[in-house]
């Protein structure tokens, strides 16, 4: 029941009617025993600087931020964090404290690690390729050098974009990271990859549905393949991967970590996720 003690979150978006967030986020409140309400808010760019001021004034707890608006939030925040800094943008907002401080955060990285471990991989000397460059790989190459890795390769469609990543990450890098032209890589080299993330939009319900972000030849016999895109669940890579022995990682394992990160941020728990799966599972049959 909401009273006048509700606390209120959302996501701020466009679009983001589809956005699963609500049913996550209102799920985690309930299993914990919170009084609060999760929103999902559909907003135009020439408001979010006002939205933020106005929802602190009105005493909400924060937001998620999504596409188009996770950099631009940051020029209308007190603080940001130490691993939005590093990915330039912001997925969660927390206001805090008498003095109701607004600060920016970015879970995708801790989404991203806790599902590769919680996968079973090992990062011991691992060469890990990732495909794309956007803000989505940002997060993962970022929150993948802390780990002890032996290389990551970057892959990306447009070659500037995958040197200015690797530019950026540069000072947790120690010549681990090689940036491809090309994705037409010797066997040997195909083989050494123990893992593979696509961070692009290939293979996402609509224009590139039926796509693949690696060629159709290369064997994914005893690689992890982590797939970002969660709309479907089971992308062509995914199902390819699971046909050819990979261990699989879905979009949606990360999307629901990442927003259990978000919960913490908020809440200072960090929710159990198995109701949730299911139920977004179920919901999306
Ligand atoms: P983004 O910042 O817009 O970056 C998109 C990346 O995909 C860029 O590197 C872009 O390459 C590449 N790309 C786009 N269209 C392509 C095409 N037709 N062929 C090859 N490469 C293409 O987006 P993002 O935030 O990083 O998100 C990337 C994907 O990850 C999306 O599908 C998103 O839904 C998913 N994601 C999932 C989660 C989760 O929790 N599961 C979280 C974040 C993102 P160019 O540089 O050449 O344009």
């Amino acid at each position: 029941m909401i009273d006048p003690d509700t606390k209120i979150l959302g996501v701020l978006g466009n679009p983001v009617k589809h956005s699963l967030s609500p049913l996550i986020q209102n799920i985690f409140i309930k299993s914990n025993n919170i009084n609060a309400h999760y929103y999902c808010f559909e907003i135009e760019k020439q408001d979010i600087c006002h939205i933020i001021k106005s929802a602190n004034a009105l005493g909400f707890l924060g937001f998620n931020i999504t596409m188009p608006f996770k950099e631009i939030v940051m020029s209308y925040l007190d603080e940001i964090d130490e691993d939005a800094k590093e990915t330039g943008s912001v997925n969660t907002v927390k206001f805090y404290g008498d003095k109701k401080i607004s600060k920016g955060f970015n879970t995708d990285g801790k989404g991203i690690i806790e599902s590769i471990e919680k996968s079973g991989f090992g990062w011991e000397y691992s060469e890990i390729l990732i495909l794309g460059a956007g803000g989505a790989a940002k997060s993962a190459v970022n929150s993948i050098l802390k780990r002890p890795v032996k290389k990551i390769f970057i892959y990306n469609r447009t070659h500037d974009r995958a040197l200015d990543l690797f530019q950026r990450s540069g000072k947790n890098a120690d010549n681990r990271i090689e940036v491809l032209k090309n994705l037409g890589l010797k066997k040997d080299a195909i083989k050494r990859i123990k893992m593979i993330i696509n961070c692009t939009p290939l293979g996402m319900k609509g224009v590139y549905a039926s796509e693949i972000p690696i060629p159709h030849n290369w064997d994914l016999k005893d690689k992890t393949v982590f797939e970002m895109v969660y709309h479907p669940f089971e992308t062509p890579l995914i199902k390819k991967a699971k046909k050819e022995g990979a261990k699989t990682i879905k979009g949606i394992d990360m999307l629901i970590n990442q927003a259990a990160y978000s919960f913490y941020v908020w809440f200072g728990i960090k929710p159990e996720t198995e109701k949730v799966r299911k139920a977004v599972l179920d919901e999306n049959r």
